[in-house]
């Protein structure tokens, strides 16, 4: 190994950065060189190759986003785009590449890895919903951002006996939802893996007013059947059973442009160390990521087309506490 490439793909994540400065930088101590793929698999297929040393990655530990920029890219998602992406990796004699990202990126990478390119992926989305890691780099950021916002409106809520209805990021996955709600004290959650009747949730809000209660919350996950909006519109006409009144706030990108929280930059920076580990190993088609405490890789072929079971424990916890 004396080259190796990093990129970083789909949904940006806090503490990219702080992956990417680790795989730098940890890469450069190993006597490679490394170089930076700007936007994702869009900048692997149409070579936009950048040479990153140690001083290039100074100052960005702390910042959110990716500065790398990331993209969505449809032409990787064919042979076709891919054969394209390859050629580029060695037309510029590339011995190795760390994808940083969520389930699809990590799909796009084991693609990439079958057609025999050596690939490491790093365990990185908001959402939580990665097979391979029990966190991944940006849930923690996001989950102290929405859990901010709780407590503000619950601040707001409480003058005017108001009910929120928060909606949080998560299209598959209630787990940032269902941590927001514990963490925050939610009256309620709504996730998309448990069916919720709406009128249990009014039910649960009405509990809540005749027992003196001054605000409540409902957490709601963005993907679940019943998110902020269409809670909204099936609560118009209870809204006087209710008691409170009730207002959405969707927090929607605000909670991924947050400064990545210490959890994130230490965690980012392990994952990045371990993944020029892994090549250095000569470990590919690997997702490097946290099990039980300690950074793990597990076969891409073992997680691409798996999202990560919900504890519904937590669901049941989240519920005894309002
Ligand atoms: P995330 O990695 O955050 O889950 P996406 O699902 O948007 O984000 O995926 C990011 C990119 O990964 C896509 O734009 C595409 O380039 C690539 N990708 C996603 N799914 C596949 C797939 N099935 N095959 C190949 N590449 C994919």
């Amino acid at each position: 190994m004396k080259r190796i490439a990093v990129l970083t793909s789909g949904g940006d994540a806090p503490g990219m950065n702080a992956a990417i400065r680790s795989v730098v930088r940890t890469g450069y101590k190993k006597g490679w060189e490394v170089f930076g793929i700007r936007e994702g698999y869009d900048g692997l297929i149409n070579a936009k190759f950048v040479p990153l040393g140690p001083r290039d990655v100074g100052g960005i530990l702390q910042k959110g986003g990716t500065f790398l920029a990331s993209a969505r890219c449809e032409e990787f998602k064919t042979e076709k785009g891919r054969l394209h992406g390859m050629r580029s990796l060695n037309e510029n004699n590339i011995d190795g590449l760390v994808v940083i990202g969520g389930n699809g990126s990590q799909t796009g990478s084991y693609l990439l890895h079958k057609l025999g390119f050596p690939v490491v992926g790093i365990a990185s989305t908001i959402d939580n919903d990665l097979v391979g890691s029990d966190v991944t780099i940006g849930l923690d950021t996001a989950l102290n951002i929405a859990l901010e916002a709780i407590d503000r409106l619950k601040v707001t809520g409480a003058s005017h006996q108001r009910g929120f209805l928060v909606e949080v990021m998560g299209r598959n996955c209630g787990y940032l939802a269902l941590m927001a709600a514990i963490a925050g004290g939610a009256e309620a959650v709504v996730i998309p893996e448990v069916d919720i009747d709406p009128e249990e949730i009014a039910s649960t809000l009405r509990v809540a007013y005749e027992r003196g209660k001054s605000h409540a919350i409902v957490v709601v996950a963005e993907g679940a059947k019943y998110n902020a909006t269409r809670l909204i519109e099936y609560f118009e006409d209870h809204q006087d059973s209710i008691g409170f009144a009730l207002r959405v706030t969707i927090l929607g990108h605000v909670q991924r442009g947050g400064t990545p929280s210490a959890a994130d930059r230490i965690l980012a920076s392990r994952l990045g160390a371990g993944a020029t580990d892994a090549l250095e190993r000569g470990e590919y088609g690997v997702l490097v990521g946290w099990v039980n405490g300690e950074v793990k890789t597990t076969p891409l072929k073992d997680i691409v087309g798996k999202t990560k079971e919900l504890d519904l424990r937590l669901f049941e916890l989240a519920r005894l506490l309002d």
